[in-house]
């Protein structure tokens, strides 16, 4: 009789371990696929796309009247460090003041284009000096990168759509425009660019002053935690 008990305890035992290493079995095989899971979260994460796998939201920074010896260096710096392309439109004056930081601007990945030889707002009467401005600053541009040039920002937004086929170049305009030659305060150029930031959006800057590059690194940290991708303008308008 008390042999019969020993064997019945015995067989208990023995279901009551099976349960046990089934349950551990169990409690493993979730840990690996919950871990399985984490990591794919944080791949979406770094790598800026939405779940589900859609595309991230795209963004242009664009900068306007520069080179400028000390605040466009900053800038470059500032992106370099981000890894944010952005797209400069230089006039022809600052571009043969400071080659380096036009070849630094190729080199580095951004687009480069034309804003004219000396900042000339196109009018009813200086067409013909405007078109050798922008012919002028062609061809400085070029001769320090290697690269012709495509793209064209004018002056105060006057232009002539039949410059676009005689000389070979696009404009690009802006659609957020916070002043920031006038505001020169980064924290009120920032937050009046990010009240207006969406999908596909061209922002209008200034790499001539301090306080626009400040904002410029402010309004890539706070785009980026939302999810969005800078992009060259180039990749904005070409679809
Ligand atoms: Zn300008």
């Amino acid at each position: 009789m008390k042999k019969w008990l020993f064997g019945m305890a015995c067989l208990d035992l023995c279901l009551l371990l099976c349960c046990l290493s089934a349950a551990a079995l169990r409690i493993l095989a979730d840990g690996i696929s919950r871990k399985g899971s984490v990591s794919v979260s944080s791949q979406s994460i770094l790598t800026g796309r939405t779940e589900g796998g859609a595309e991230p939201k795209r963004i242009a920074l664009t900068f306007d009247d520069g080179p400028h010896p000390t605040y466009t260096e900053k800038l470059l710096d500032g992106l370099k460090e981000r890894g944010v392309k952005a797209t400069f439109f230089v006039t022809g004056e600052h571009a043969e003041l400071h080659p380096e930081l036009i070849l630094r601007m190729k080199e580095e990945g951004h687009l480069i284009g034309n804003h004219t030889y000396s900042h000339l707002q196109l009018r009813s009467n200086n067409r013909d000096k405007f078109v050798s401005e922008l012919q002028k600053t062609n061809e400085i541009i070029s001769s320090i990168t290697g690269e012709e040039v495509f793209y064209v920002r004018p002056p105060y937004g006057s232009w002539d759509k039949a410059l676009e086929k005689e000389l070979n170049l696009f404009p690009v305009l802006w659609t957020i425009d916070p002043t920031d030659w006038s505001c020169l305060n980064a924290e009120t150029v920032t937050r009046r660019v990010l009240k207006k930031a969406k999908e596909n959006a061209i922002i209008l800057l200034h790499d001539y002053y301090q306080t626009s590059v400040e904002a410029a690194l402010m309004i890539v940290d706070q785009l980026s935690r939302e999810g969005y991708e800078f992009v060259t303008v180039d990749e904005l308008l070409m679809e």
